[in-house]
């Protein structure tokens, strides 16, 4: 309900978690194991299993079974962060977790076989593009790849080497190297996020690695004419709420929009047996370990929050706590094969709380 979203609190990073369904090769090989976690959705619990009798219980902002549809998910995830950054603030949306627990499915889902599967990132766009006004306001994007410590652009994949410019008066973070294009339309946007993912495809192939490894990232930018939406406003209802709120300078309010498909959480191997060696094992892990820090930080109420210590969390700074809405959702599995992993994540996910 409205109210429940309305508690999205600035500065605190909301959590909810998301169990997908078993997989066929799940429902088969592990059919007579029971799944490692159970649900209470209206609780807003989860219970991992510890064994046959006894089981661990975890609170998060929001319990998402796996019967919770796109629409749902994006409504309890993201549609708040999406609010306030149409009022002009900065907000933050990531996924976490064990490959293939379903970040990329709830974040990145094209939705064109099926319009109901579209995930956050379209469903993003939409709610942006029907409250702008594009003779006065713009929405751009910028579409990036994460790996090792390095930024390339997944919409110009010649510009591999993205440097992170901080502005050291106002705080805010902008990559000038690159390429923001411009959305008047979702089915463009669509086409450039096939374009952004089939160009992390050929990068990732190129490096023998896998998008796994590798943080996707999609920035959209609202800039709107504050002067131009009010008159509209006005002219439609002259005592609406919005047009006190912001009828002060600047004229021009911008709001950064942050989506982040995290590289799967799972430890990779330090024994170089992926063709690894241990700096690039400790490389690929940085920006993961450095979020969670940060997170962690943040959760503490920490006066030092430690930004500075990888490129994501460089690139987050000025739209992660403060007056950033964030939200994260963790992403798990059922299968008692991997409750290790699923434990790690839902502890990460309580850190963060
Ligand atoms: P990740 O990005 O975390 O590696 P994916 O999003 O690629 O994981 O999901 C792995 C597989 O599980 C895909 O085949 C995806 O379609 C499926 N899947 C993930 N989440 C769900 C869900 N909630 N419902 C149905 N299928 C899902
Ligand atoms: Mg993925």
């Amino acid at each position: 309900n409205g109210k429940e979203h309305a508690a999205a609190v600035p500065g605190r990073v909301r959590v909810a978690v998301r169990l997908r369904p078993r997989n066929a090769e799940e429902s088969v090989a592990d059919a007579d194991f029971a799944d490692c976690v159970e649900l209470q959705p209206e609780l807003k619990r989860l219970k991992l299993r510890k064994n046959n009798w006894d089981a661990d219980t975890y609170e998060f902002d929001e319990v998402l079974t796996e019967f919770s549809s796109q629409k749902r998910v994006y409504e309890v995830v993201a549609r708040p962060v999406v609010e306030s950054v149409l009022d002009g603030y900065n907000g933050t949306i990531m996924a976490y977790g064990q490959t293939g627990t379903g970040k990329t499915y709830t974040l990145g889902r094209l939705g064109e076989e099926d319009n109901a599967a579209r995930g956050i990132m379209v469903r993003a766009m939409e709610d942006i593009l029907a409250d702008v006004s594009l003779d006065t306001d713009s929405v751009s994007v910028s579409y990036l790849q994460l790996y090792m410590e390095t930024i390339q652009d997944l919409l110009d994949p010649a510009n591999d080497n993205i440097t992170i410019v901080e502005d050291p008066k106002t705080g805010d973070v902008s990559l000038p190297g690159a390429s923001l294009v411009d959305i008047r339309d979702k089915q463009s946007f669509v086409e450039l996020l096939r374009l952004g993912e089939a160009h992390r495809f050929a990068a990732n192939t190129k490096l023998n690695t896998e998008s796994s490894r590798s943080h996707a990232i999609l920035m959209v930018h609202v800039k709107r004419s504050v002067k131009g939406r009010d008159a509209a406003l006005s002219s439609e209802n002259g005592n609406h709420s919005h047009v006190v709120k912001s009828i002060k300078p600047p004229l021009v309010r911008k709001g950064k929009l942050v989506v982040v498909d995290l590289a799967g959480s799972e430890r990779i191997d330090k024994s170089g047996s992926e063709g690894h060696t241990l700096e690039e094992a400790k490389s690929i892990n940085l920006s993961l370990s450095a979020l969670g820090k940060c997170i962690n930080a943040l959760a503490e109420n920490s006066a030092h929050v430690p930004f500075r210590d990888s490129k994501l969390t460089r690139l987050l700074r000025d739209s992660f706590g403060g007056t950033a809405r964030t939200s994260l959702v963790i992403t798990i599995g059922p299968s008692p094969r991997h409750r290790g992993e699923t434990a790690s994540t839902i502890m990460f996910g309580q850190r963060a709380m």
